[in-house]
């Protein structure tokens, strides 16, 4: 199948411009199936106006993320939790489990400043 040069009229401008061969493939490639209703510049000034860039994208760099299961989204999820160690209720960003206890933040500060003595550093000099 080919593609053909088409001239469409923007729905903004009323200028007519041109749907090149390379873009239609590039949209079928994309499985769009709609036709751009607007010239490049009003898509422009579109995605200007709209501001704040693509942040939609999860271009982030070190993409170790596999918790969320499917989650896209920018926010943190946050889930309900109950702290293992004083019975508060508490907020965590991952799913709490049976398997695993859950601290608030006060008792996991606390825990990490406890866990820190002799958190593995001794006699790591002699065999
Ligand atoms: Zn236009
Ligand atoms: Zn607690």
């Amino acid at each position: 199948m080919s593609f053909q040069d088409k001239n469409i009229t923007c729905v903004d401008c009323n200028q007519d411009f041109v749907f090149t061969a390379g873009e239609q493939e590039f949209y079928e490639q994309r499985g769009l199936t709609n036709e751009p209703r607007r010239c490049p510049d009003c898509r422009r000034a579109r995605k200007a106006q709209q501001g704040g860039g693509g942040s939609s994208y999860s271009s982030g760099g070190g993409g170790g993320y596999s918790a969320g299961g499917g989650y896209d989204r920018p926010q943190r999820q946050m889930f309900a939790a109950v702290c293992s160690e004083c019975g508060k209720e508490t907020q965590v960003p991952f799913q709490p489990r049976g398997d695993k206890p859950v601290y608030c933040s006060d008792c996991f500060a606390s825990r990490r400043q406890t866990s820190s003595y002799g958190g593995g550093s001794y006699g790591s000099g002699r065999y």
